[in-house]
Protein backbone atom coordinates (compact mmCIF):
# COMPACT_ATOMS: atom_id res chain seq x y z
CA UNK A 1 0.00 0.00 0.00
CA UNK A 2 1.40 3.89 -0.95
CA UNK A 3 2.61 5.48 2.33
CA UNK A 4 1.11 8.19 1.46
CA UNK A 5 -2.49 6.68 0.90
CA UNK A 6 -1.95 5.42 4.75
CA UNK A 7 -1.09 8.37 6.15
CA UNK A 8 -4.10 10.00 4.37
CA UNK A 9 -6.21 7.44 5.68
CA UNK A 10 -5.06 7.56 9.53
CA UNK A 11 -5.51 11.68 9.56
CA UNK A 12 -9.26 11.32 8.39
CA UNK A 13 -9.65 8.21 10.49
CA UNK A 14 -8.74 10.68 13.37
CA UNK A 15 -10.23 13.78 12.13
CA UNK A 16 -13.88 14.76 13.50
CA UNK A 17 -14.55 16.96 10.16
CA UNK A 18 -13.59 16.29 7.03
CA UNK A 19 -15.28 17.58 3.97
CA UNK A 20 -14.76 16.69 0.12
CA UNK A 21 -14.20 19.42 -2.75
CA UNK A 22 -14.65 17.73 -6.04
CA UNK A 23 -14.88 18.70 -10.03
CA UNK A 24 -14.54 17.95 -13.29
CA UNK A 25 -11.66 15.18 -12.63
CA UNK A 26 -13.93 12.72 -10.42
CA UNK A 27 -15.97 12.28 -13.47
CA UNK A 28 -13.62 11.66 -16.26
CA UNK A 29 -14.02 7.70 -15.48
CA UNK A 30 -17.58 7.89 -15.99
CA UNK A 31 -16.39 8.76 -19.39
CA UNK A 32 -17.61 12.88 -18.95
CA UNK A 33 -14.47 14.30 -19.95
CA UNK A 34 -13.56 17.70 -17.97
CA UNK A 35 -14.05 20.57 -19.91
CA UNK A 36 -10.14 22.03 -20.21
CA UNK A 37 -8.51 18.80 -21.54
CA UNK A 38 -7.95 18.19 -25.37
CA UNK A 39 -11.14 17.52 -27.04
CA UNK A 40 -12.82 18.56 -24.06
CA UNK A 41 -16.03 21.18 -24.62
CA UNK A 42 -14.09 24.58 -24.23
CA UNK A 43 -11.76 23.51 -27.02
CA UNK A 44 -14.41 23.62 -29.42
CA UNK A 45 -17.44 25.82 -27.77
CA UNK A 46 -15.79 29.37 -26.41
CA UNK A 47 -16.96 29.23 -22.75
CA UNK A 48 -17.16 33.23 -22.84
CA UNK A 49 -19.65 32.80 -25.26
CA UNK A 50 -21.32 29.65 -24.98
CA UNK A 51 -20.90 29.54 -20.89
CA UNK A 52 -22.03 33.10 -20.28
CA UNK A 53 -25.72 33.87 -19.45
CA UNK A 54 -25.54 37.19 -21.83
CA UNK A 55 -24.80 34.51 -24.47
CA UNK A 56 -27.87 32.76 -23.13
CA UNK A 57 -30.19 35.50 -23.43
CA UNK A 58 -29.39 36.84 -26.67
CA UNK A 59 -29.44 33.04 -28.22
CA UNK A 60 -30.35 30.61 -26.59
CA UNK A 61 -31.59 28.09 -29.57
CA UNK A 62 -27.56 28.52 -30.27
CA UNK A 63 -26.26 27.73 -26.67
CA UNK A 64 -28.60 24.80 -26.78
CA UNK A 65 -26.48 23.08 -29.56
CA UNK A 66 -24.24 22.96 -26.94
CA UNK A 67 -26.25 21.48 -23.94
CA UNK A 68 -27.78 18.86 -26.47
CA UNK A 69 -24.14 17.68 -26.88
CA UNK A 70 -23.22 17.65 -23.25
CA UNK A 71 -26.42 16.15 -22.74
CA UNK A 72 -25.82 13.31 -24.84
CA UNK A 73 -22.04 12.69 -23.37
CA UNK A 74 -23.49 12.67 -19.96
CA UNK A 75 -26.97 10.52 -20.11
CA UNK A 76 -25.48 6.99 -19.87
CA UNK A 77 -23.11 8.25 -17.58
CA UNK A 78 -22.58 5.82 -13.99
CA UNK A 79 -20.86 6.76 -10.52
CA UNK A 80 -17.31 5.23 -10.78
CA UNK A 81 -15.59 3.49 -7.87
CA UNK A 82 -14.37 7.11 -6.83
CA UNK A 83 -17.93 8.63 -6.47
CA UNK A 84 -18.80 5.21 -4.23
CA UNK A 85 -15.50 5.74 -2.34
CA UNK A 86 -16.92 8.96 -1.13
CA UNK A 87 -20.75 7.53 -0.69
CA UNK A 88 -18.82 4.69 1.66
CA UNK A 89 -16.60 7.47 3.48
CA UNK A 90 -20.29 9.25 4.84
CA UNK A 91 -22.11 5.87 5.57
CA UNK A 92 -18.63 5.19 7.60
CA UNK A 93 -19.08 8.64 9.34
CA UNK A 94 -16.09 9.74 7.82
CA UNK A 95 -17.21 12.56 5.53
CA UNK A 96 -19.48 15.42 6.55
CA UNK A 97 -20.42 17.02 3.40
CA UNK A 98 -19.28 16.80 -0.46
CA UNK A 99 -18.90 20.50 -2.27
CA UNK A 100 -18.80 19.87 -5.19
CA UNK A 101 -18.54 22.02 -8.43
CA UNK A 102 -19.71 19.35 -10.70
CA UNK A 103 -23.18 18.92 -12.85
CA UNK A 104 -23.54 15.76 -13.43
CA UNK A 105 -25.63 14.56 -10.18
CA UNK A 106 -23.24 11.49 -9.92
CA UNK A 107 -22.29 11.68 -6.05
CA UNK A 108 -26.06 11.61 -5.23
CA UNK A 109 -26.68 8.82 -7.29
CA UNK A 110 -23.65 7.14 -5.68
CA UNK A 111 -25.14 7.72 -2.44
CA UNK A 112 -23.77 10.78 -0.97
CA UNK A 113 -26.83 12.35 1.06
CA UNK A 114 -24.84 15.28 2.04
CA UNK A 115 -23.63 17.19 -1.27
CA UNK A 116 -23.73 21.08 -2.08
CA UNK A 117 -23.86 22.08 -5.50
CA UNK A 118 -21.97 24.55 -5.95
CA UNK A 119 -22.81 25.23 -9.63
CA UNK A 120 -26.38 23.53 -9.29
CA UNK A 121 -27.70 20.45 -11.36
CA UNK A 122 -28.15 19.59 -14.94
CA UNK A 123 -31.19 17.76 -13.90
CA UNK A 124 -33.36 20.23 -13.23
CA UNK A 125 -34.33 23.06 -15.60
CA UNK A 126 -35.45 26.74 -14.89
CA UNK A 127 -37.05 29.43 -16.56
CA UNK A 128 -35.02 33.04 -15.94
CA UNK A 129 -37.98 35.02 -16.70
CA UNK A 130 -40.70 33.48 -14.64
CA UNK A 131 -38.66 31.16 -12.19
CA UNK A 132 -40.26 28.29 -12.79
CA UNK A 133 -38.39 25.02 -12.43
CA UNK A 134 -38.98 21.49 -13.94
CA UNK A 135 -37.02 18.47 -13.53
CA UNK A 136 -35.00 18.21 -17.07
CA UNK A 137 -35.88 14.17 -18.09
CA UNK A 138 -39.53 15.73 -19.15
CA UNK A 139 -38.26 18.04 -21.84
CA UNK A 140 -34.64 16.07 -23.21
CA UNK A 141 -36.24 13.74 -25.12
CA UNK A 142 -36.01 15.47 -28.59
CA UNK A 143 -33.65 18.00 -29.83
CA UNK A 144 -35.82 20.86 -29.27
CA UNK A 145 -35.13 23.54 -26.60
CA UNK A 146 -37.43 23.03 -24.31
CA UNK A 147 -40.17 26.40 -23.31
CA UNK A 148 -41.31 27.10 -19.93
CA UNK A 149 -44.88 25.63 -19.29
CA UNK A 150 -45.67 28.96 -17.48
CA UNK A 151 -44.68 31.74 -19.86
CA UNK A 152 -43.48 29.93 -23.01
CA UNK A 153 -39.98 30.85 -22.79
CA UNK A 154 -36.89 28.99 -23.57
CA UNK A 155 -35.44 26.86 -20.15
CA UNK A 156 -31.91 26.72 -19.13
CA UNK A 157 -30.74 24.25 -17.10
CA UNK A 158 -30.18 25.08 -13.47
CA UNK A 159 -26.33 24.79 -13.49
CA UNK A 160 -24.27 27.82 -13.14
CA UNK A 161 -23.29 30.36 -16.05
CA UNK A 162 -20.29 32.50 -16.20
CA UNK A 163 -21.92 36.38 -15.05
CA UNK A 164 -24.65 34.10 -12.75
CA UNK A 165 -24.20 34.35 -8.84
CA UNK A 166 -23.28 30.66 -7.05
CA UNK A 167 -26.56 29.91 -5.06
CA UNK A 168 -26.85 31.52 -1.73
CA UNK A 169 -27.20 28.81 0.22
CA UNK A 170 -24.16 26.39 -1.61
CA UNK A 171 -22.21 29.77 -1.14
CA UNK A 172 -22.64 30.29 2.79
CA UNK A 173 -23.17 26.36 3.09
CA UNK A 174 -19.86 25.63 1.59
CA UNK A 175 -17.83 28.45 3.48
CA UNK A 176 -18.96 27.11 6.92
CA UNK A 177 -18.17 23.90 6.31
CA UNK A 178 -14.91 25.06 5.00
CA UNK A 179 -14.20 27.31 8.26
CA UNK A 180 -14.90 24.18 10.81
CA UNK A 181 -13.39 21.48 9.00
CA UNK A 182 -10.65 19.65 10.18
CA UNK A 183 -9.69 17.53 6.69
CA UNK A 184 -10.16 18.65 3.13
CA UNK A 185 -9.80 16.04 0.30
CA UNK A 186 -9.67 17.88 -2.98
CA UNK A 187 -10.27 16.09 -5.59
CA UNK A 188 -10.14 15.94 -8.99
CA UNK A 189 -10.15 19.93 -9.69
CA UNK A 190 -8.00 22.08 -11.03
CA UNK A 191 -8.96 24.50 -8.24
CA UNK A 192 -8.80 27.75 -10.26
CA UNK A 193 -12.90 28.48 -10.85
CA UNK A 194 -13.40 30.85 -8.11
CA UNK A 195 -15.26 31.09 -5.64
CA UNK A 196 -14.98 27.13 -5.70
CA UNK A 197 -11.60 27.73 -5.19
CA UNK A 198 -11.67 29.51 -2.41
CA UNK A 199 -12.70 26.51 -0.25
CA UNK A 200 -9.87 25.25 0.31
CA UNK A 201 -7.99 28.60 1.50
CA UNK A 202 -10.58 29.27 3.73
CA UNK A 203 -10.30 25.92 5.51
CA UNK A 204 -6.42 26.06 5.08
CA UNK A 205 -6.80 29.58 7.01
CA UNK A 206 -8.50 27.88 9.94
CA UNK A 207 -6.16 25.32 10.46
CA UNK A 208 -7.31 22.23 8.23
CA UNK A 209 -5.11 19.73 6.74
CA UNK A 210 -5.70 19.32 2.69
CA UNK A 211 -5.38 15.99 1.03
CA UNK A 212 -5.50 16.63 -2.45
CA UNK A 213 -6.32 13.29 -5.11
CA UNK A 214 -5.57 14.72 -8.86
CA UNK A 215 -3.65 12.96 -11.71
CA UNK A 216 -1.10 15.95 -12.05
CA UNK A 217 -0.57 18.90 -9.63
CA UNK A 218 -2.59 22.12 -9.76
CA UNK A 219 -1.95 25.30 -8.36
CA UNK A 220 -3.15 24.53 -4.80
CA UNK A 221 -0.11 21.67 -4.89
CA UNK A 222 2.61 23.74 -3.77
CA UNK A 223 1.06 25.69 -1.63
CA UNK A 224 -1.50 24.73 0.86
CA UNK A 225 -2.00 20.87 -0.18
CA UNK A 226 0.11 18.99 3.10
CA UNK A 227 -0.95 15.50 1.60
CA UNK A 228 -0.53 14.83 -2.64
CA UNK A 229 -2.35 11.62 -3.84
CA UNK A 230 -1.39 11.36 -7.20
CA UNK A 231 -3.26 8.75 -9.79
CA UNK A 232 -6.51 8.28 -11.35
CA UNK A 233 -9.32 8.86 -8.49
CA UNK A 234 -11.04 5.98 -10.24
CA UNK A 235 -7.77 3.78 -8.15
CA UNK A 236 -6.95 5.65 -5.44
CA UNK A 237 -9.59 6.83 -3.84
CA UNK A 238 -10.75 3.10 -3.50
CA UNK A 239 -7.54 2.54 -2.12
CA UNK A 240 -7.79 5.08 0.35
CA UNK A 241 -11.38 3.30 1.45
CA UNK A 242 -9.24 0.20 1.93
CA UNK A 243 -6.80 1.87 4.12
CA UNK A 244 -9.10 3.46 6.21
CA UNK A 245 -10.95 0.10 6.76
CA UNK A 246 -7.54 -1.83 7.81
CA UNK A 247 -6.80 0.75 11.17
P1 LIG B 1 -11.14 21.26 -14.49
O1 LIG B 1 -11.51 20.71 -15.84
O2 LIG B 1 -10.63 22.64 -14.42
O3 LIG B 1 -10.03 20.32 -13.82
C1 LIG B 1 -10.17 18.93 -13.77
C2 LIG B 1 -9.06 18.39 -12.90
O4 LIG B 1 -9.24 16.99 -12.78
C3 LIG B 1 -7.66 18.63 -13.48
O5 LIG B 1 -6.82 19.13 -12.45
C4 LIG B 1 -7.21 17.23 -13.92
O6 LIG B 1 -5.81 17.04 -13.76
C5 LIG B 1 -7.99 16.35 -12.96
N1 LIG B 1 -8.29 15.01 -13.46
C6 LIG B 1 -8.73 14.64 -14.69
N2 LIG B 1 -8.97 13.32 -14.73
C7 LIG B 1 -8.68 12.83 -13.50
C8 LIG B 1 -8.73 11.53 -12.91
N3 LIG B 1 -9.14 10.45 -13.59
N4 LIG B 1 -8.36 11.39 -11.62
C9 LIG B 1 -7.93 12.48 -10.91
N5 LIG B 1 -7.88 13.72 -11.40
C10 LIG B 1 -8.24 13.90 -12.69
O7 LIG B 1 -12.41 21.01 -13.56
P2 LIG B 1 -12.97 21.84 -12.33
O8 LIG B 1 -11.85 22.24 -11.46
O9 LIG B 1 -14.08 21.04 -11.79
O10 LIG B 1 -13.58 23.15 -12.99
C11 LIG B 1 -14.32 23.06 -14.22
C12 LIG B 1 -15.76 23.58 -14.17
O11 LIG B 1 -16.49 22.93 -15.24
C13 LIG B 1 -16.49 23.25 -12.92
O12 LIG B 1 -17.05 24.43 -12.51
C14 LIG B 1 -17.62 22.28 -13.29
O13 LIG B 1 -18.85 22.83 -12.93
C15 LIG B 1 -17.65 22.23 -14.78
N6 LIG B 1 -17.64 20.84 -15.30
C16 LIG B 1 -18.44 19.89 -14.74
C17 LIG B 1 -18.41 18.58 -15.23
C18 LIG B 1 -19.28 17.54 -14.59
O14 LIG B 1 -20.32 17.87 -14.01
N7 LIG B 1 -18.88 16.27 -14.65
C19 LIG B 1 -17.58 18.25 -16.30
C20 LIG B 1 -16.78 19.27 -16.86
C21 LIG B 1 -16.82 20.56 -16.34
Amino acid sequence: MNDLILTAAKIVKESISTIALTGAGISVESGIPDFRSAGGLWTRYNPSEYAHIDGFRHNPRKIWRMIFELRDMTKNAQPNPAHIALAQLEKMGLLKAVITQNIDNLHQRAGNIKVVEFHGNSERLQCIYCGAEYPADEFMIDDEPPHCKNCGEILKPSVIFFGEMIPQMALMESQNLASDAKVVLVIGTSAVVYPASSIPHIAKANGAYIIEFNVEKTVISPTITDIFIQGKVGETLPEFIEAIMTL
